[in-house]
């Protein structure tokens, strides 16, 4: 066997209230002058001010510049308000989009250069040499799990090509997460972006690589938002429920530094060509290449379908899974979400280009992708 590396290094405070205690670490560490990096709606938004309320001792800023899928210009435009206010450290508050951006203002603010020079595939990468300013981020979705993720993705201004800055460098120092921030999230956003935690869980657990340390916490992920999903979409005052897909989210990520499927692999296309959101392409996605999926390797369904209590075994796992959607309001297929046949050249193209079916439990050609397509629509 060869050597192997395992390593979970995210400080996390989580639970209810999580939020109040920022203030008290980042004085504790000597940081007076922080930056709030968030998104262009959640700058609007009540739950904003509340946070910053209870930031007293602090003079804090506020770059909420973020929007869509992230470009370089909006990490470089909160690079410019991080020097502008003299931040000294940076706080991320919102969706994977806030949270990929905040994660990288720290390096266009104290480094050379555009930031697409930092992505990890540039012809001329540059290091991140210097040390960055202190980061702690505070997730207001659950399903990215952005927040423990060691990889930034940002979209070229002209090309809108996806870049990804890949470090473990970039690592927010302590998360603090805190299930009340996403009590306010609607159901169809609870549904989808909780379908993406699920479905992390489920193919980091899927994928052959080596890592039983994610085996373990993937399977516990599964089992966690198996359990609470629905009753955070149809009861979303329910902070239990709220709890456990924050929790599930963050497991989901963790786990996935092992490694992702071809479900992953055809939301990128789908996100890249339909525009769809990501937790909405999971989900239309995850029954037709996890039936494909089963028959290479059952007995990991049989666990799935322990954890998750389907009865019925591994072969329930599928339909279990379609109730599961049905009963979360995502319903209809591909082409009722917009996707033509048109779409498939180009989705198919992305899809097999994209790295994530690499690592699926089944080896995929484009012609499997244009099937699994097909077989979704
Ligand atoms: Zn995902």
């Amino acid at each position: 066997m060869s050597l192997a590396n395992f390593s979970f290094p995210t400080a996390i405070q989580f639970g209810p209230g999580a939020r109040k205690e920022v203030a008290a670490h980042l004085l504790a560490q000597g940081l007076k002058r922080p930056l709030i990096v968030t998104d262009r709606a959640l700058g609007a938004l009540p739950v904003l001010e509340e946070f910053r309320s209870h930031l007293r001792g602090l003079d804090v800023a506020v770059f909420s510049g973020v929007f869509g899928n992230p470009t370089a210009s909006q990490v470089m435009a909160g690079a410019a308000a991080f020097k502008a206010h003299r931040a000294d450290c940076v706080i991320g508050f919102g969706g994977g989009a806030a949270l990929d951006v905040a994660k990288v203002v720290g390096v266009a603010a104290t480094h050379e250069g555009d930031i697409i020079e930092y992505v990890w595939d540039h012809p001329k990468v540059r290091a991140i040499e210097k040390e960055l300013p202190y980061f702690v981020a505070l997730p207001t979705t659950a399903g990215t799990g952005s927040e423990v993720g060691r990889s930034s993705v940002v979209s070229e201004d002209a090309t809108h090509l996806k870049r990804v800055v890949f470090s473990p460098k970039i690592l927010a120092r302590k998360v603090f997460a805190d299930p009340e921030l996403t009590l306010a999230l609607p159901p169809h956003v609870t549904a989808a972006t909780g379908m993406d935690a699920l479905t992390h869980n489920i193919e980091s657990y899927l994928s052959p690589a080596y890592h039983p340390l994610c085996d373990g916490i993937a399977l516990e992920g599964a089992r966690i938002a198996a359990r609470s999903l629905q009753r955070a979409v149809q009861v979303p005052g329910d902070i239990a429920a709220r709890s456990d897909m924050m929790m599930a989210s963050m497991m989901g990520a963790i786990a996935f530094q092992k490694d992702l499927g071809a479900v992953h692999s055809c939301a990128h296309a789908l996100g890249a060509v339909c525009d769809l959101h990501h937790g909405l392409a999971n989900a239309l996605m995850i029954d037709a290449v996890l039936e494909w999926n089963h028959e290479r390797v059952p007995e990991k369904f049989e666990e799935l379908a322990h954890v998750c209590r389907v009865p019925g075994g591994g072969k329930a796992f599928v339909p279990w899974l379609k109730q599961l959607k049905q009963s979360i309001g995502i319903t209809g297929t591909l082409s009722s979400h917009g996707v033509t046949r048109e779409h498939f050249p180009k989705l198919v193209d992305i899809a097999f280009k994209d790295s994530c079916h690499q690592t699926n439990p089944r080896p995929c050609t484009a012609q499997d992708f244009e099937r699994l397509f097909a077989a979704a629509m």
